[in-house]
C-alpha cells in the first residue's frame, strides 16, 4: 500500500508572517492518516523547520543545484536544503523548464543530488496545450520520465508529479479519464524499468488547480497517490480540506 501525500507548493510566494498559515495547518494535522509536505521558498525553510519540528508535516525545497557544492552563484544545494530541515525537493516543476531552461537530463542530475543528500526527489512531468491538442500527451510524458528519473529512484525516495502545464494556476483541469491515462501509463512505464517492487511503490501525484470541490473527485482516480498543489496550499483554510478529502 502506498501512503497518500498532500504536498504544498508556495513557489515565489510567502514571508515570515505566513508561517501563521503553516502552524495552523500543523496543529489541524496532527496525526493525520496522510503524509504532509510544504515547499516554502528557501529563504522560510529553516524557519518552517524548525516550526513543524514534532509535527507531522515535512519541509521542502522547490529546486536544487545538481553540485554538491561549489563556485554557483544564487545556488542552493540538497546537501544545504537538508541541512535547512528540509526532508524533500520538488524537481523539474514545469516553471523551472520554462524559466530556467531545466531539461530533463537536468532535472535527473539534481534528482540524484537529492538522492545522494537523502532527500526525497518529487519530480515533475507535465505536456504543454499544444501537445495535448496534438495527441502527442504520453509521448511527452514518457520522454520526460526515463529522461528525469535516475536510476537510483525507489519508492522512498522518488515521488512522481504529474501536471500538465496548462492546467497550472489556471483552474483547468483534466478530465478524471484524462489524468487516469496518463498515471496508469507513468506507472506502467516505472515498472518496466525498475520492476514491479519500486515501479508499483513510487506515488504518483497530480498537480494544477487541485483545490477543495475537485479534490475527492480526483482522489478517486486510479494510481493517484495525493496531489501537489500550488495556490490552494498557501492558505490553511484551503489546503485542510484537500488534506481530509485525501484521508
Ligand atoms: P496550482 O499549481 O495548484 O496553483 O495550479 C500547481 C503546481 O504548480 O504545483
Amino acid at each position: 500500500m502506498r501512503r497518500k501525500l498532500a504536498a504544498g507548493n508556495w513557489k515565489m510566494n510567502g514571508t515570515r508572517a505566513d508561517l501563521a498559515e503553516l502552524e495552523a495547518l500543523c496543529t489541524a494535522h496532527d496525526g493525520a492518516d496522510v503524509d504532509l509536505l510544504i515547499c516554502p521558498p528557501f529563504t522560510l525553510i529553516t524557519a518552517a523547520a524548525q516550526l513543524c519540528d514534532g509535527h507531522d508535516m515535512r519541509i521542502g525545497g522547490q529546486d536544487c543545484h545538481m553540485a554538491a557544492s561549489g563556485a554557483h552563484t544564487g545556488d542552493i544545494s540538497a546537501e544545504m536544503l537538508k541541512d535547512a530541515g528540509a526532508s524533500a525537493v520538488i524537481l523539474g516543476h514545469s516553471e523551472r523548464r520554462a524559466d530556467h531552461a531545466e531539461t530533463s537530463d537536468i532535472v535527473r542530475a539534481k534528482a540524484r543530488a537529492a538522492h545522494d543528500a537523502g532527500l526525497l526527489a518529487i519530480i515533475c512531468v507535465g505536456e504543454s496545450l499544444s501537445k495535448r491538442e496534438a495527441q502527442n500527451t504520453l509521448d511527452i510524458i514518457g520522454g520526460q520520465l526515463s529522461s528525469s528519473i535516475p536510476d537510483s529512484a525507489t519508492g522512498e525516495n522518488t515521488v512522481v508529479a504529474y501536471e500538465p502545464c496548462w492546467a497550472i494556476g489556471t483552474g483547468l483541469t483534466p478530465t478524471p479519464d484524462q489524468i487516469g491515462d496518463v498515471h496508469d501509463f507513468i506507472r506502467t512505464r516505472l515498472e518496466k524499468r525498475f520492476g514491479a517492487g519500486i515501479g508499483r511503490s513510487v506515488r504518483l501525484l497530480y498537480g494544477g488547480s487541485v483545490k477543495a470541490g475537485n479534490a475527492a473527485e480526483i482522489f478517486a482516480v486510479s494510481n493517484v497517490d495525493g496531489a501537489l498543489v500550488g495556490g490552494a496550499s498557501l492558505k490553511a483554510d484551503d489546503f485542510s480540506p484537500i488534506i481530509k478529502a485525501l484521508e
